[in-house]
């Protein structure tokens, strides 16, 4: 069975991209025995990378690179903004040491939406925070090989994502 739109398609991958001197950095992997397990051409995913993947069978390896720019984009110097510490304190009190720099804090806009801003720096009155992709602006290396491609049931399709192991539960 070939991986195309509405296949269940399981894979194991390794994810590498590369550091200032250029030698690869392993970002993560992902093992067949607790495969990545999407539906394919929901959208849910790069498009390149399903482009990547399209028409493999189990059992079929791939290798390939997706370019910053047709990855989770470039770094946008915009995303990086100063919000007054007020912003962040809980009953009435700023909480310094959980802003300490590097740290991740889950965040929404004011549409709802989840973000994840990254700590730059904290002062007395502001946060420097970093709402780019952890991924913006970086080539993305990709090898991996295909663990299995079944049929998504009717289900699935309609909800446009996975049920079962590796997917959702619900
Ligand atoms: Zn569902």
């Amino acid at each position: 069975m070939k991986i195309s739109k509405n296949k269940v398609v399981s894979i194991s991958y390794k994810l590498e991209t590369t550091n200032v001197e250029g030698a690869k950095v392993l970002v993560e992997e992902v093992n067949a025995a607790q495969p990545m397990v999407f539906l394919f051409g929901a959208g849910n995913l790069i498009q390149r990378f399903e482009d990547n993947l399209e028409n493999k069978i189990k059992g079929d390896t791939f290798e390939f690179m997706i370019p910053s720019d047709e990855g989770y984009g470039e770094f946008d110097g915009d995303a990086v903004v100063k919000l007054p510490v007020d912003v962040f304190k809980v009953n009435g009190t700023f909480d310094r040491e959980q802003f300490q720099p590097g740290t991740v804090v889950p965040m929404t806009d004011q549409d709802g939406n989840f973000l994840r801003g990254k700590i730059l720096g904290v002062t007395d009155t502001e946060v420097e925070v970093d709402f780019n992709h952890p991924m913006a602006g970086q080539d993305l290396y990709f090898q991996g090989a295909v663990v299995d491609v079944r049929e998504a049931t009717a289900e699935e399709i309609d909800h446009g994502h996975v049920h079962g192991p590796g997917g959702h539960h619900h």
